[in-house]
């Protein structure tokens, strides 16, 4: 039976971490616990950059260490190996925010392109992960959604965001590398699927070499998750999904509210639980024709799916159940699921500085909240210092 305890070995959980940044992530979840703290840093940081002031340093000693692999991908890679030394693997994820220019879009497909070709036969490394939006105008993606037509220039522009999804899964499926697509806005999602579904089509015919993510805060999606299995099963290719709650809450109430169209969010959290739990079984028990990967820092969810695996009699090590956390958090849950043998990958962001200190500040602010995810750290750094001074580790 499986241990509900299996998440409070802290010796496990830490063991790649030293003395300093331990002291270091304490101090850190320990100022970002106060929202007060963290509302003035992230205005303090956004006023600094706009004045293109020198805050560099600061960033890179705090949020950057503890949730970043580096600011190249040479930096990423030592990161990854790092991590791999205690069976956790690395998903690569280029650090580009949001662009309009097709320069950008371009630079962001070439860098993901180079981490592919430098990471292949890399054990340390298990999946790279790529945002649309990196790739594609948000707003081209917006009005593919809403099926408006497109102009010639806007067809073509189509073609290229088509061609550099293309290159990327053609490349990995060569390397034998696999391939997340990160779920987005709603009102975007629809070519962001259908783009998904034909690299799947392409490229998952013996094994998922690509992933779609489903989100389940929305009403419509454990349904769609059902229909993209019969989809890939009338069509001959294994579905790869990726199962998360969703990132967009506020976002995407504010936007329905504004709009006065019914929220696309289920009405509790509850709700968003037992669908994610429900996606789980329904992915689980269908093993046999798809490849799940559950990213989610929730232990009850882990419990759940580690406890249906055993009831469903699917090895820890399977390769098509994966597991994983953003770097930097929940090293409880990853790091001891691996030492049970299971399969688990760190969402592993790297990057120019400028570039990911968006996604720096976006952790801060989820992790304000010392009832939540900031204060479970909290408790687990301590617990491993502790148990650190009494055993005179350093
Ligand atoms: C490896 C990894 C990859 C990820 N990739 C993506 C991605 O591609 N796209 C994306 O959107 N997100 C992504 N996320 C973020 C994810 O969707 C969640 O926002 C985040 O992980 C918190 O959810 P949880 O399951 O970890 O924890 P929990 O704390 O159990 O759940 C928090 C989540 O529950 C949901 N929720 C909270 N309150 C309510 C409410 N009142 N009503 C309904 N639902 C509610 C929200 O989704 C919220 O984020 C990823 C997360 C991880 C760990």
């Amino acid at each position: 039976m499986t241990d509900p305890q299996l998440f409070s070995d802290t010796d496990s959980a830490f063991r790649y971490r030293s003395n300093r940044e331990l002291y270091n992530a304490r101090l850190l979840f320990s100022a970002i616990a106060s929202p007060w703290l963290t509302k003035t840093g992230i205005r303090f940081v956004n006023g600094c950059m706009a004045l293109h002031l020198p805050i560099k340093g600061l960033i890179k000693g705090t949020l950057f260490r503890q949730f970043c692999g580096g600011e190249t991908l040479e930096e990423a890679i030592n990161t990854a190996k790092r991590i791999h030394t205690h069976q956790v693997s690395a998903i690569l994820d280029y650090g580009a925010e949001q662009k309009d220019a097709e320069a950008d879009f371009d630079k962001a497909a070439h860098a993901i392109l180079e981490a592919i070709l430098r990471t292949a036969g890399n054990p340390s490394i298990s999946f790279v992960s790529v945002k649309i939006t990196s790739l594609a105008r948000f707003a081209l993606l917006e009005k593919k959604h809403y099926n408006l037509p497109l102009d010639t220039a806007e067809q073509e522009e189509w073609q290229r965001v088509h061609k550099r999804l293309l290159n990327i899964c053609n490349a990995a499926a060569g390397f034998n590398l696999r391939i997340l697509i990160d779920a987005e806005e709603t009102w975007i999602q629809e070519p962001v699927n259908e783009l998904t579904t034909d690299m799947m089509m392409r490229f998952n015919k013996k094994e998922a070499h690509i992933y779609n993510t489903f989100q389940l805060y929305c009403h419509g999606t454990l349904p769609f998750l059902e229909t993209s299995l019969q989809h890939a099963e009338d069509n001959g290719y294994m579905l790869g999904a990726k199962l998360v709650r969703g990132a967009y809450l506020e976002k995407e109430k504010a936007r329905a509210w504004k709009f006065g169209y019914v929220n696309p969010i289920q009405s509790t959290k509850e709700d968003t639980d037992h669908d994610f739990n429900a996606a789980v079984e329904f992915c689980l028990c269908n093993i046999h024709r798809m490849a799940v990967f559950i990213g989610t820092h929730n232990e009850e969810s882990c419990l759940h799916t580690i406890r249906l695996m055993e009831a469903l009699n699917i090895a820890p090590g399977n390769p098509r159940v994966y597991f994983s956390q953003l770097f930097g958090m929940s090293d409880h849950i990853s790091f001891n699921l691996a030492a049970l043998g299971y399969q688990v990958a760190k969402y592993l962001p790297y990057g120019p500085l400028a570039e990911v200190t968006p996604y720096l500040l976006r952790r801060a602010e989820e992790n304000t909240s010392v009832a939540g995810q900031s204060g479970r750290e909290l408790h687990n750094i301590n617990n491993e210092i502790r148990r650190r001074r009494m055993t005179h580790e350093k």
